[in-house]
């Protein structure tokens, strides 16, 4: 038997979800979590509490949760590169930023053509070594989660770190507020929210799905529809292996087939930022949710490592 916090609305999600496994608050006492990130060898979790500005760290081994970093340049998004470094986006630093293996902090990305980025959110590293980020107006809209400040760039946009040279590229120029983003297994295709209902009457509360150009190093066309919301927002998400997305959303976390078909939700007790898989075989989805950490066991797992 399915426990209530998980709703099928499609035959197919029963194929991902387990009878008899709970929703489980593993933390609370947060203001606002945020970009969580699973550390394989490690055995940890970290994730973002924003406005304290601070990264928490939950303990696999033991469920203990200690404070990682504080101040924490108000960072938002985090994800593990395929060296197993912490890659983060900073509010307040204003900047992509590496956290070596020495623990020195390395800043990969702080300006395209001249100006300085805005506030860059959540992020995404594709198998190619790459870096693909974005970069909306949040943590510089006021002094809650970063420094208020104007735009240099009067836009904002998804951006491209290069493996190779560095070199920091506007790949999506067309959205609102982009803000989650995650690859398609086979790579092709990239997952990003538009938050921009925050910013415009009417606006964007929806996820588009660009195609990759064929060198993969940028998105080609317009990037269609591929799920919107009434109220409530998509914020950041991830894509298990089959090709679906688990993605924030106002009540919980919502699960789109690649056709689009909203197959399930998983409803949360709070409102929902972002998500990631982890533990020792992936299968475990870790979900922010304002002032808590939670997590459910799927029957499915992460399309990457890391995921
Ligand atoms: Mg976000």
């Amino acid at each position: 038997m399915l426990k209530p916090e998980f709703e099928p609305l499609d035959p197919r999600f029963h194929a991902l979800v387990l009878g008899n496994v709970h929703l489980e608050r593993l933390y609370t006492g947060c203001r606002w979590s945020e970009g969580p990130a699973y550390f394989a060898a490690g055995r940890y979790l970290v994730w973002s509490d924003i406005p304290n500005d601070r990264v928490m760290r939950w303990d696999e081994t033991d469920g203990s949760v200690s404070v990682f970093q504080q101040p924490a340049w108000n960072a938002n998004g985090h994800t593990v590169d395929r060296q197993g470094r912490l890659l983060s986006c900073e509010h307040r630093g204003r900047c992509v930023s590496r956290t070596e293996h020495d623990g020195r902090r390395t800043v990969l990305a702080t300006q395209f053509e001249g100006r300085r980025l805005n506030s860059p959110n959540d992020l995404v590293v594709k198998s190619d070594g790459s870096i693909w980020f974005t970069d909306p107006t949040y943590g510089i809209d006021s002094e809650y989660e970063g420094d208020a400040a104007p735009s240099e760039l009067g836009a904002s946009n998804v951006y491209r770190i290069d493996p190779d040279s560095g070199d920091v590229q506007a790949v999506i120029t067309d959205m609102v507020k982009p803000n989650g983003l995650a690859f398609s297994p086979d790579e092709r295709q990239l997952y990003v929210a538009d938050t921009g209902a925050t910013h415009v009457s009417g606006g964007p509360r929806h996820l588009r799905r660009y195609a990759l150009r064929a060198d993969g190093r940028g998105v080609q066309g317009n990037g269609p529809l591929f799920a919107s919301l009434d109220a409530g927002f998509f914020d950041g998400l991830r894509v298990d292996r089959h090709g679906n997305v688990w993605t924030s959303a106002a009540d919980g976390v919502a699960c789109f087939a690649p056709d689009g078909t909203l197959l399930g939700r998983i409803r949360v007790p709070e409102v929902v930022a972002n998500v990631c898989f982890g533990g020792a075989k992936r299968n475990r989805l870790f979900i922010c949710g304002t002032t808590s950490l939670y997590a459910a066991y799927l029957n499915t797992q992460g399309a990457t490592w890391p995921a």
